[in-house]
């Protein structure tokens, strides 16, 4: 499988609940490095430019809301098949749906305070992270 870059955004929610470094360690143990990382309070426009796809959905206010209530940590993660990874890590969207021992299901409390966002595709995954870095930003292992 190729190394692959992702975008993961630890949301409010759980740097508020100090889980920053539990999230990261799941990473990690899984095999992914922090090839960059910053720590952002993210402006509503930000939110609501990163989460533009979206723009049509009932949610997208409360999304951008939410999304600007507080700090982020965002990364790029990078591994084996980085993004496909993230996603089995973080579980399911809704964490009543999330299987057991996944970020969603131990650190989400609801659909939209969720925990952590990840890139869901290679094409989005290189959109996402040029949304937050820079090349010079972004580190090779
Ligand atoms: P994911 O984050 O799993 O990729 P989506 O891309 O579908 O999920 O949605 C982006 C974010 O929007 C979700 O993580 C969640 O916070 C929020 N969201 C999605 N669906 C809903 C919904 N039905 N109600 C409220 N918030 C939602
Ligand atoms: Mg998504």
């Amino acid at each position: 499988m190729a190394v692959e870059r992702t975008l993961s955004i630890i949301k409010p929610d759980a740097v508020q609940k100090n889980a920053i470094g539990a999230i990261l360690g799941r990473f990690e143990k899984a095999g992914l490095r922090i090839a960059a990382a910053k720590m952002l309070h993210l402006s509503r426009d930000d939110a609501g430019g990163f989460y533009a796809v979206h723009q049509a959905r009932s949610f997208y206010g409360e999304l951008c809301d939410f999304m600007s209530s507080g700090p982020v940590l965002v990364t790029v993660l990078e591994g084996e098949g980085a993004i496909a990874k993230n996603r089995d890590l973080m579980g399911a969207t809704n964490p009543k749906d999330a299987a057991a021992g996944t970020i969603r299901a131990d650190f989400a409390d609801s659909i939209d305070a969720n925990a952590v966002h990840g890139s869901d595709s290679a094409e989005t995954a290189a959109w996402e992270i040029s949304y937050f870095f820079g090349q010079r930003e972004i580190f090779a292992h």
